[in-house]
């Protein structure tokens, strides 16, 4: 494979930004190798600087839903820049989108847009705070809610696989009432609420992990933390910035009815802008300035191109058919994947929920982040170098979930499952 372009610009690219790119996964560190430059993305194939195609699972990390370039997507981000990008001031657009997301996720009867997840996440928690007068939080090891101080323990994703455990920067004084235990633990949650009960303002909580590979919560898991948060009068924040119609069109409090005070969505909803979402519980909601008192504002938020991107994007959503069809591509894909590696004598474990799957190179079963990080990394590397050289781009790190779109046909999923047979016989038995 010819990447002497992609090459060329990630020379340039090193003197520019640190690692040569604008997020650290980009750079490839996980998995060995440097980063593909993108040309264009089209449906479900990415191209690359060097003319080289490949079938892209990983979607700009889950927005795009609808795949590369969906006309739907294309026609209304291009109409809206017509009429101006940005006013900074209320538009209709917002009132569009706000309310499609609210036929999906009734639980948001009141939401505030901002400009990334990592806002959305930040916020809900002060807003958990000013709401409820405490000040500890809780979050789980190997869950990822953005890049706020207070959330930048055990943090998964991009974090875990730097190895940095925490990172430096981040004040002691903030993470000083974060509160972590490991996913689907509920003893340990237990526990933590009999000592800490009343000082507690919410649980953060990844419904379905995807930050660390995909990790479903064990039966009762999330039922628990509903009823524990309740009984000490604790906010329970799903983040679901990811999951958000990506595990069920209303996301995993549709998926496993539970409902949760405070949501936080981004991704899919801005079809592939940036965007960030939070919202709940009306009483909560109006603590929000200027209806209420705790401050939070954003120059772009709510921006008219990320609305028209969204609105197109849930629009089609509207249609369950289309979103049924792509979780079954992705269990087509799921079951594939272990029938191949069954074949080549690779153990591994796939976990599928809804539109997303990670495959673990491990034959133990993976429940949390501790369980997770035994997975064998460096075959996962063997495996993505050799998908790619099959035309298949995989996340560039074990501890990610990959996404299927619309266009994840039943032919390019056949492909991926062939590439993975061949792809398998690579990794050392
Ligand atoms: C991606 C992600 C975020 C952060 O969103 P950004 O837009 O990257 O800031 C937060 N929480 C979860 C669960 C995510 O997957």
């Amino acid at each position: 494979m010819d990447t002497s372009k992609s090459q060329q610009l990630f020379s340039a690219a090193q003197q520019l930004f640190p690692g040569g790119v604008n997020s650290p996964v980009r750079a490839f560190r996980a998995v060995g190798g440097q980063p593909l430059f993108i040309d264009r993305g089209q449906g479900a194939y990415l191209y690359d600087v060097d003319g080289n195609r490949f079938v892209d699972y990983v979607l700009s990390w889950g927005p795009l839903i609808l795949g590369h370039a969906h006309p739907a997507v294309v026609a209304a981000i291009t109409e809206t820049a017509l009429r101006g990008t940005s006013f900074g001031a209320p538009s209709e657009l917002e009132i569009k989108l706000g309310r499609l997301i609210q036929a999906f996720m009734p639980n948001l009867e009141m939401l505030r847009f901002v400009n990334s997840g990592t806002e959305a996440t930040m916020t809900a928690l002060r807003l958990a705070r000013a709401y409820t007068g405490r000040s500890k939080i809780v979050k789980f090891e190997g869950c990822y809610h953005g890049h706020a101080d207070m959330l930048l323990v055990k943090a998964g994703s991009g974090v875990a696989t730097l190895g940095l455990p925490d990172s430096p920067g981040v004040p002691v004084a903030s993470v000083a009432d974060t509160l972590v235990v490991p996913f689907n633990d509920i003893a340990a949650v237990e526990s933590l609420f009999s000592q800490n009960g009343h000082e507690i303002a919410a649980v953060i909580v990844e419904p379905v992990a995807g930050n660390m590979g995909v990790v479903p919560p064990e039966p009762g898991f999330l039922e628990s933390l509903r009823r524990l948060t309740t009984e000490c009068g604790a906010l329970l924040i799903f983040d679901e910035v990811m999951t958000g119609f990506r595990v069920h069109p209303g996301g995993a409090q549709a998926l496993y009815d539970i409902h949760p005070d405070l949501t936080t969505l981004g991704k899919v909803i801005g079809g592939g802008l940036p965007v960030g979402a939070y919202g709940g519980r009306k009483e909560i909601m109006q603590m929000v300035a200027p209806s209420g008192p705790m401050y939070q504002a954003g120059t772009l938020s709510g921006n008219p191109l990320t609305m028209a991107a969204g609105i197109a994007t849930l629009e089609e959503l509207r249609n369950p058919e289309i979103w049924n069809n792509i979780e079954h591509m992705t269990t087509c894909l799921g079951e594939g994947m272990r029938a191949a590696a069954i074949n080549a004598g690779v153990k591994v474990i796939v976990h599928q929920v809804g539109t997303m799957f990670t495959t673990f190179f491990t034959d133990q079963p993976i429940t949390n982040w501790s369980s997770a990080k035994l997975a064998y990394t460096q075959f996962y590397g063997e495996f993505f170098r050799a998908m790619l050289l099959e035309g298949i781009y995989l996340a560039p790190s074990q501890f990610e979930a990959g996404f299927l779109s619309s266009y994840h046909s039943e032919e390019v999923v056949e492909k991926t499952i062939e590439a993975a047979q061949n792809a398998f016989q690579r990794i050392p038995k």
